[in-house]
């Protein structure tokens, strides 16, 4: 498995996404993917799963050190103190002193971001967390987050696949020692069809979805977090790293973003960041 290193801290480059999975469809999940080598785990308070992940991590024998573990806390949860206390139960139900990443899961301007971010700041103070980020942000809301407020995050969790370019969002990353987790990374099976994916997959001996996991992580400053509630996905999503894409491969996979490949955006969605 690769890492990305930053700021002294590893992060697998590669996921387990959990949403949707819920009762013991999430404790088997998890555990498949924990007992198939995957050491990085997403959940979120709005997934009603976090004991579920959490009694799978348990139940998998593996020390808690070697997994790396997020949560987001829900939009309802953002004033100072709510969030602390939100994170408290969070960590009671994942069984776990402590989150390896806490993401704010959606930006609220409703609550001012200096208390959310202070509040964010302050569960990390407190070791509920070792790193912090949000999820969904656009380059502006980050700036200010880390610009003018300067919340130390090192994370956006937001939509990215072959058919959405986030450009400008990675960009301002890279340039402040942030990395991008790609949710969605193989756009809920959308890209299954796609011929270009499919040429290249030929190429290699692999699978479209292999692909296009293998372009998301090759680009550095990117982790993906694939959700697969079947073994033979989870396995499949975790066999990338015996090849390489070409430069030339890259730029075609890059090449397939479109003006409406934006899966998810519900009413409450910022203005997104659109790519030049
Ligand atoms: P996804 O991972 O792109 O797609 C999951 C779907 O694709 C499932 O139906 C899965 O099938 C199927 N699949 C997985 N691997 C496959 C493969 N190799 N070949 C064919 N089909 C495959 O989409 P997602 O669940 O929306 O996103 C992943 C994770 O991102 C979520 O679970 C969650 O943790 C996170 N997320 C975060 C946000 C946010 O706002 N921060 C929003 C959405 C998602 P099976 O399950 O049947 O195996």
């Amino acid at each position: 498995m690769d890492h990305i290193s930053l700021r002294g801290h590893r992060v697998p480059i590669l996921g387990y996404g959990t949403w949707r999975l819920s009762d013991e469809g999430c404790v088997n999940g998890v555990g498949m993917a924990l007992d198939n080598g995957y050491r990085h785990i997403d959940t979120a308070q709005i997934y009603e799963n976090e004991s579920e992940v959490g009694t799978a991590i348990k139940q998998s024998g593996i020390a808690r050190e070697e997994i790396f573990l997020t949560t987001k806390v829900w939009m309802d949860k953002l004033h100072d103190g709510d969030l602390q206390k939100s994170v408290e139960d969070s960590l009671r139900k994942l069984k776990t002193g402590y989150v390896d990443l806490l993401l704010i899961h959606w930006p609220v301007t409703a609550v001012p971001f200096a208390e959310q971010l202070k509040a964010l700041a302050d569960a990390q103070a407190r070791g509920y967390a070792k790193l912090i980020g949000v999820s969904n942000f656009t380059v502006a809301q980050m700036k200010e987050a880390v610009e003018k407020i300067g919340a130390p995050l090192v994370n956006n969790q937001v939509e990215y696949h072959p058919y959405l370019s986030q450009k400008p969002v990675l960009d301002y990353l890279r340039a402040h020692d942030m990395f991008l987790t790609a949710y969605s990374p193989v756009a809920r099976g959308k890209i299954m069809d796609d011929t270009t994916l499919q040429a290249i997959a030929l190429n290699h001996g692999k699978t479209v979805g292999q692909v296009t996991l293998r372009w998301l992580v090759q680009q550095g400053h990117v982790s993906a977090i694939p959700k697969a509630a079947s073994e033979k996905h989870l396995k499949e999503n975790f066999a990338i790293f015996d090849f390489k894409l070409t430069d030339e491969e890259m730029q075609r996979i890059h090449n397939l973003a479109r003006p409406d490949g934006r899966m998810i955006s519900p009413e409450w969605s910022p203005v997104w960041d659109k790519a030049a």
